[in-house]
């Protein structure tokens, strides 16, 4: 039978590790990455840079929260909205919100100013 080796320490500053903090650090997909942070480290934003440690390049680490819409992103987020605003199947203005989880005028507005920069 295997065992898990649950890590019990943060990787940024060697503190103690809570539920919290793991149910957080697993949320922010850190395990991916063999990492985990404590509630401190993550309520300072430590973990937007790899530890001590990361071999990857630090443009690559996961958790940076600074990921660059690429055209093609911007592309398929414009269709998307495109066909919930404007398609044959668009979200009804009654449902729109509660399906999307925005007002139908704030997805309006952000497909005007992405579809203007996506072509
Ligand atoms: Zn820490």
């Amino acid at each position: 039978m295997v065992i898990d080796h649950v890590q019990d320490y943060c990787d940024w500053c060697m503190g103690p590790l809570s539920e919290a903090s793991r149910i957080r650090s697993r949320w922010l997909g850190l395990p991916i990455e063999d990492a985990w942070a404590c509630n401190g480290c993550l309520q300072a934003g430590r973990y937007h840079v790899p530890p001590d440690g990361w071999n990857g390049p630090p443009e690559e680490w996961l958790a940076g929260d600074q990921y660059v819409l690429g055209a093609d992103d911007v592309l398929v987020i414009v269709n998307a909205l495109n066909e919930i605003l404007h398609g044959p199947d668009a979200i009804d203005d009654s449902e729109f919100q509660a399906r999307t989880g925005v007002p139908r005028e704030a997805a309006r507005q952000t497909f005007q100013r992405l579809s203007g920069s996506a072509s």
